[in-house]
């Protein structure tokens, strides 16, 4: 089996036994990858504590038949920031969820290691609204996955969608305007200051997200239907929905994830 090096994010790491953490990685070149690190609590373990969630690290990694054997790691960008900050740390944790449902094992979209990178950077230096950064992030994942949001036109008319009215079709990917009908599944209502905030985002790099600002009210609704929308065609549901949203709505968390 071969070693090959490459870039990753560490998505989700967890200890197995006392020597071993098992990782979930994205990688720039192969995806989603899961392996093992050994040795861990050994004097000399080069690489134990380097992979944390949200590192940016090179790696090299021997191809196992299950699980690939990490090698080598030496940090890119360690992220601590985003484990210290509870906020920061929630809103990043929910993308690292949204990426790992996004891919099957082995299964590679180059972009979506770039999207993910780029907005750690961004979620680090901290952003004017973090509701507003995984909003984006969500639509541009379903995006780089096959799932664009048709924003302008009516689905069935093809006209410009504006004002009261609009509605999001989960399952047709777009909008229908108030006066058309044609659902395919469950829509939700989008008024026109999020409608109008979605579509700019689309055409927006994160940087350029992360320095808006808009009312909180807004980036509250547009988060909650890219959720929903995010969740339509993962076909799962995401963990970190309810808890972002309640502590965005103030409500206490009585269940620890
Ligand atoms: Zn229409």
């Amino acid at each position: 089996m071969a070693t090959y090096k490459e870039e990753a994010i560490v998505l989700h790491a967890h200890d197995l036994g006392e020597a071993d953490r098992i990782v979930s990685l994205i990688t720039s070149g192969r995806g989603l990858r899961r392996a093992v690190a050994k040795g861990l609590k050994r004097t000399g373990s080069k690489f134990g504590a380097r992979l944390e969630p949200f590192t940016h690290l090179h790696v090299v990694l021997h191809e196992g038949r299950n699980l690939d054997t990490v090698t080598q790691a030496d940090i890119i960008a360690s992220h601590a920031p985003l484990r210290d900050d509870f906020e920061k740390f929630l809103f990043g944790e929910s993308m690292l969820e949204v990426i790992e449902k996004s891919l099957q094992e082995n299964q590679n979209i180059p972009r979506l290691f770039e999207i993910l990178r780029v907005t750690l950077d961004a979620l680090e230096k901290g952003p004017r609204d973090l509701a507003l950064l995984l909003a984006a992030f969500q639509l541009k994942v379903c995006a780089l996955i096959g799932y664009h949001p048709h924003l302008e036109r009516c689905l069935h008319c093809q006209r410009e969608v504006k004002g009261e009215g609009a509605r999001l079709d989960l399952a047709g990917g777009g909008v229908f305007c108030s006066s058309c009908h044609g659902e395919t599944g469950p829509t939700v209502h989008l008024g026109p200051e999020s409608l109008s905030l979605m579509c700019g985002m689309m055409g927006k790099g994160m940087a350029a997200i992360a320095r808006m600002e808009v009312a909180p009210r807004i980036s509250r609704e547009v988060l909650g239907i890219t959720f929903l929308y995010t969740e339509s065609f993962l076909e799962r549901q995401l963990r970190s929905r309810r808890i972002v949203l309640d502590h965005l709505d103030g409500k206490p968390r009585n269940h620890p994830t």
